[in-house]
């Protein structure tokens, strides 16, 4: 099959690769759509040592089932493969689990493939018609899902009352600001730094749109919930100081792991901090279901591109040039 191979820091190629064996219970599934993530990013940079080089990086696909049960279901994939027997699985945090693997990270190659082997357990069937570009904006789009459902359940107030801010327009902020709204947040803003993607923001929902210098000359402590969707010194300095007394902080970005956090500030002030990584299988299905029924919107602020222009890219990514929140790669 063909496929785009990491094969050294900041260098990909397009070649061919054997197709994955099938474990029993797991499916083939023919990748119709692949978006590209900030954690590929890092991991081509060379900055991720838990991806090494060579590997077919990629984990949010959607496509067709062509081999092991239920042959022919289009479906969209929960790239989370986890043991579903430790105790952290039994309870629904399937995303906690200590044996869990996830497309593109050894040992299971990602979806910039033609091909992928996941469990049968982990695809979500789309309804006829719907497009794959779509349906693989699941990934992404669980993971700003779950944050905010971690987040609304801290809240000493519901989320139609709460004023709500979202560090970062990239897919995973964008996806948290929309899962607000879709959780029942009316008063939504989004912090962006690139005015390249105002458009996109605008357009994909009812958000006030602000850049980070705006932000922070606003008054300290006016958000009941602020969600970093980037998650550097920086974007957890802000979420420090934008956050009320009693409200939360809920954090998703990978950034870095240094400083930023005001913990003085956020121990007088009874201020919350969250950690969200990925999404359970119950946020997954919610979020997939939200996505057919329209409710995070029309998601069209992707932008598609052929698989084997994949190298293109990464670099326009890196270098700013790509203007959509989220890019998707065709095999
Ligand atoms: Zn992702
Ligand atoms: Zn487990």
């Amino acid at each position: 099959m063909k496929a785009l191979v990491y094969t050294e820091p900041k260098t990909l190629h397009y070649r061919q690769e054997p197709v994955p064996v099938l474990p029993d219970g797991e499916c083939l599934v023919r990748v119709e759509a692949v978006g590209i993530c900030g954690s590929d990013m890092h991991a081509w940079l060379g900055h991720d040592e838990r991806r090494p080089a060579p590997l077919i990086l990629g984990h949010e696909a959607a496509g067709v089932v062509v081999e092991g049960p239920g042959v022919g279901r289009r479906v969209t994939v929960n790239p989370l493969a986890t043991c579903g027997a430790c105790r952290a699985c039994v309870s629904g945090r399937n995303n906690l689990c200590p044996e869990r693997q996830i497309l593109s990270m050894a040992p299971r190659q990602g979806a910039f493939a033609e091909f992928i082997a996941i469990p049968a357990d982990n695809l979500i069937e789309m309804p006829d018609g719907f497009s794959f570009e779509k349906a693989c904006m699941a990934e992404p789009l669980a993971c700003g899902w779950h944050g905010v459902r971690l987040g609304a359940r801290a809240l000493d107030l519901p989320l139609g009352q709460a004023r709500c801010l979202v560090i970062g327009g990239g897919a995973i902020g964008l996806g948290a600001a929309l899962a607000l709204k879709a959780q029942g947040a009316t008063d939504v803003t989004i912090s962006e730094a690139n005015p390249r993607r105002v458009p996109a923001l605008s357009s994909a929902g009812d958000f006030t749109i602000a850049a980070p210098d705006a932000i922070a000359e606003e008054a300290p402590g006016l958000y009941d919930l602020v969600i970093d969707g980037v998650g550097f010194g920086a974007t957890r300095a802000t979420a420090s100081r934008a956050a009320r007394p009693g409200g939360v902080i809920v954090h998703i970005g990978l950034g870095d792991a240094a400083a930023g956090l005001d913990i003085r500030r956020m121990t007088l002030q009874e201020i919350s901090f969250i950690g969200a990584y990925t999404y359970t299988p119950q946020d997954f299905r919610d979020t997939a279901a939200a996505i057919f029924d329209g409710r995070l919107g029309l998601l069209d602020w992707a932008e598609s591109r052929s698989l084997a222009d994949g190298a293109s890219a990464f670099s326009d990514i890196l270098d700013g040039r790509a203007s959509a929140p989220k890019l998707i790669l065709k095999p």
